[in-house]
């Protein structure tokens, strides 16, 4: 008998936990480990509203896998995952047609956009989901700016920008902007008064959920800036000329940034399994109901608080899980017991640009404003880069 195929899908925060956690402990004659990744790199999604905004070279976020996995020890295999079939034990890639077997699989391919039905939501927005969509973000921005400053006659909707959404998201991104705006003004030599920034919500508040000190020291310091929050506002459709409200209040706008949220990945639901809102509600071993042998981690996973209700996704569940599955999975291979997974909440930060945040740390969720808060989300950042490559890439990829 061969040795047992471990396949781990997506290299983000959990994918790349996992893979390292086991390349780690595992030595050569215990598994296969094969890593499949869209991209040759790694990119660090909590920090994609910087490129999204210009404030970040894109490069900046990104790591080569071949840096970052033991070559000896993990196959990587650079494609993009058009399937798998749990019952025959197989994934499907877009770039052959020899199905990749596996005994174990861990899927961790992050999230997908959720558009709770609104129309134009792929066809007329711009999204902040990876590398690629971030960039064009910061272009399309750009691009208005100058067609704008090229043409005769002005057309004002060029310089707004609605953002939809008032998660955490959204909420990074505007704080980035409203860094980006001046600079851009100045390039394009647009008075800063011409642009707008509209950021729509539909629940009542901002941030829903969050606490209330919190989300009103954001929104001072937002609308400070000149940000123009509409709250309790659904957006209904986004047309090639703006958004169009419940209601029907249209807002034109050349440029418009979806931010309402996310959903599991879609192949899960093609996949035939169980799902809520794209998403598996796994075992306390991070497995999918009925599987001994199929791990989901990350956005992909749905783990629920004492309270029954879940925990929002994020990437600091994702690293924990990716974390615990490795050790997990090593015990499984010698033959030993698999512990349950706790998810140990370790607070939120949020960044309002480079130099003020708001958040919560700690079990008793200590309050953090302003530059404190700052600092802590880029310690947060720089920790990641530590994991991943130690100080050298730490100090690298920092920024304070
Ligand atoms: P990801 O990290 O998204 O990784 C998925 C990987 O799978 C990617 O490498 C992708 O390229 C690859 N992939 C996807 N589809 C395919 C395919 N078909 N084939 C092959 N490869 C594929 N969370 C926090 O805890 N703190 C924060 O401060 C924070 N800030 C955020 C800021 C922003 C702007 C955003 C968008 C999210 C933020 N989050 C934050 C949430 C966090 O980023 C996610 O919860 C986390 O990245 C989920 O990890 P994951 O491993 O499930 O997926
Ligand atoms: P989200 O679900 O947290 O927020 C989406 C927002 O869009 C909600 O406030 C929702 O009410 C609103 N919305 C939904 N439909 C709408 C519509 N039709 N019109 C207007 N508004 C609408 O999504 P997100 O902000 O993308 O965050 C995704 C996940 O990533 C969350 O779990 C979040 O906690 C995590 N995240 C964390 C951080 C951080 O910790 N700093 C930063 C970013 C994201």
């Amino acid at each position: 008998m061969g040795l047992p195929k471990i396949v781990v899908l997506g290299a983000g925060f959990g994918g790349l936990m996992t893979v390292r956690g086991l390349q780690k402990q595992l030595n050569h004659q215990e598994a296969e480990i094969t890593l499949v990744n869209l991209n040759p790199y790694h990119y660090v999604t909590t920090q994609l509203h910087e490129p999204a905004a210009g404030t970040l070279d894109p490069d900046h976020t990104r790591v080569a896998l071949e840096s970052l996995i033991n070559r000896d020890k993990v196959r990587l295999i650079q494609d993009k995952v058009t399937g798998f079939d749990p019952k025959e034990k197989v994934v499907r890639l877009a770039g052959t047609d020899e199905p990749l077997a596996y005994d174990y699989l861990v899927f961790a391919l992050g999230a997908h956009t959720e558009t709770f039905g609104t129309k134009g939501v792929f066809e007329n927005a711009l999204l902040i989901n990876n590398l690629n969509s971030v960039r064009m973000i910061r272009e399309h921005i750009e691009y208005n700016f100058a067609r704008y400053q090229a043409s005769d006659v002005k057309n004002e909707d060029l310089l707004k920008i609605v953002i939809g959404g008032a998660g955490f998201t959204s909420i990074e991104f505007v704080g980035e902007l409203v860094d980006r705006l001046p600079y851009l003004c100045k390039e394009f030599d647009i008075p800063r008064e011409k642009v707008q920034l509209i950021n729509i919500e539909a629940a009542p508040t901002v941030m829903p959920g969050f606490d209330k000190e919190l989300v009103d020291y954001a929104v001072n310091y937002l609308s400070g800036k000149g940000v123009n929050f509409r709250i309790g506002t659904p957006i209904q459709e986004i047309t090639e000329d703006g958004v169009i409200l419940k209601g029907g209040e249209e807002v034109k706008a050349a440029t418009v940034v979806w931010n309402c949220g996310v959903r599991g990945n879609a192949l899960l639901e093609e996949s035939g399994l169980e799902t809520m809102r794209g998403r598996i509600k796994v075992d306390e071993f991070l497995r999918a109901p009925g599987y001994e042998d199929l791990f989901i981690i990350g956005d992909n996973s749905l783990v629920f608080n004492n309270e029954e209700r879940p925990y929002p996704p994020t990437a600091q569940m994702a690293m924990q899980q990716g974390q615990h599955l490795a050790k997990n999975m090593v015990a499984m291979l010698r033959g030993g017991e698999m512990k349950p997974y706790r998810y140990a909440p370790k607070g939120t930060v949020a960044s309002l640009g480079r130099n003020v945040g708001i958040g919560t740390i700690g079990n008793n969720n200590k309050k953090v404003f302003g530059r404190k808060a700052s600092l802590i989300k880029k310690l947060i950042d720089a920790r990641w880069f530590f994991i991943l490559g130690g100080f050298s890439l730490a100090l690298k990829k920092a920024k304070f």
